[in-house]
């Protein structure tokens, strides 16, 4: 097996912020790391680690993870015993082993001939799921126009968390006064009493499913169930949920949790995370960094088993080196796709693609 890596910059189609980045001003590339693998007879995967700051990850740490792998380690045939081997070279380091783990089921999946999503026994049904598209934190002007620009798409998710959060609701219901929006505070609002506060407002502009992360992951627990006992709005938990092992505390602070990829040791770790969750009758969301398609096809594979999708990462560059999963009106199909996490979904009338 061999294992090859590079760095590569995502560029954005607008310069993007979320509430930690308010202080600091917005980015106008993300740098990834794409990582594929070869077997010497003619199997060969493709992955992809998204690192991020909230993490303390970065290209570098990403690298330099990889750089310890030993490839010949690595095998299609083992997936599982692979991972554990990842998990022995060094903790944490999620987006550097979730590329791998990316790498390892695509070739895997095409050496059994089947999608990713068939070969973990899951399936994909054509017109059924929808993502989200993410509004950054921006000046209202800029918020208007990203608001018109996403039209197409019958649901947004708004960036707050900021000192400006009314005047940046108001831009967005300017364009969009009837469209469901779901709202991603990203830990901005630390205070339980101002974060509960908030979201009555919000219950009260009307049109809002849900909203995620409101206070800071290291909030104490008791402050986030005193937070989900009043809230007049289902909350999700993104930031304090990472791992199958953190579902029960999850249950009791959130009414659901946002799985990501790069988060949870790629797709593996996700269908765990994403089970666990849905075993405690947790509502399951997929969402993303910003991200290739790479990234974002493989998360979709996991869509059965969610009630929300934010897959939005691959919308939102412009120089996405790959093609997979499509994303039209806001509707995700991996009808025509290219070989990129496999082919031969379902479509909902039960024929293949
Ligand atoms: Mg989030």
């Amino acid at each position: 097996m061999t294992l090859t890596f590079r760095r590569f910059d995502l560029k954005l189609r607008h310069t993007w912020a979320i509430a930690s980045d308010v202080t600091t001003g917005g980015k106008n590339f993300y740098p990834v790391v794409f990582v594929e693998l070869e077997d010497g007879q003619g199997r060969r995967g493709v992955g992809e680690g998204a690192p991020s700051s909230r993490y303390k990850e970065s290209t570098d740490t990403v690298i330099a993870f990889l750089r310890r792998v030993e490839a010949s380690r690595l095998s299609f045939d083992d997936v599982a015993g692979s991972m554990a081997y990842l998990e022995s070279v060094a903790p944490g380091n999620y987006p550097a082993k979730t590329a791998v783990n990316l790498a390892l089921l695509d070739g895997a999946a095409k050496a059994a001939r089947k999608s990713v999503c068939e070969f973990l026994n899951l399936g994909f049904t054509e017109g059924r799921h929808v993502t989200s598209l993410t509004i950054g934190i921006d000046r209202p002007e800029m918020v208007r126009q990203k608001v018109r620009e996403a039209e197409d798409f019958p649901v947004l998710k708004v960036k707050l968390g900021s000192p400006d959060d009314r005047a940046l609701f108001a831009a967005v219901r300017e364009v969009a006064p009837h469209k469901p929006i779901r709202v991603d505070a990203n830990e901005g609002w630390p205070k339980k009493e101002d974060a509960l506060h908030r979201i009555e407002w919000l219950a009260a502009e009307g049109n809002v499913q849900f909203v995620e992360q409101p206070m800071p992951a290291a909030s104490d627990p008791n402050d986030l169930a005193w937070l989900k006992a009043r809230s007049p709005l289902p909350l999700f938990g993104d930031e304090s949920y990472h791992h199958p092992s953190q579902a029960a505390l999850a249950a009791e602070c959130f009414h659901g949790v946002n799985v990501k990829l790069v988060k949870t040791t790629g797709l593996s770790g996700g269908l765990e995370a994403l089970r666990a969750a849905r075993q405690l009758g947790l509502k399951t969301m997929l969402g993303c960094m910003i991200e290739s398609s790479v990234l974002i096809s493989a998360a979709a594979h996991l869509a059965e088993l969610t009630d929300y999708l934010d897959l939005d990462g691959n919308v939102l560059i412009t120089n996405d080196p790959f093609r997979g999963v499509r994303t039209a009106d806001g509707l995700m199909s991996f009808a025509g796709a290219p070989e990129l996490f496999g082919l031969r979904v379902q479509s909902a009338d039960g024929s293949g693609n």
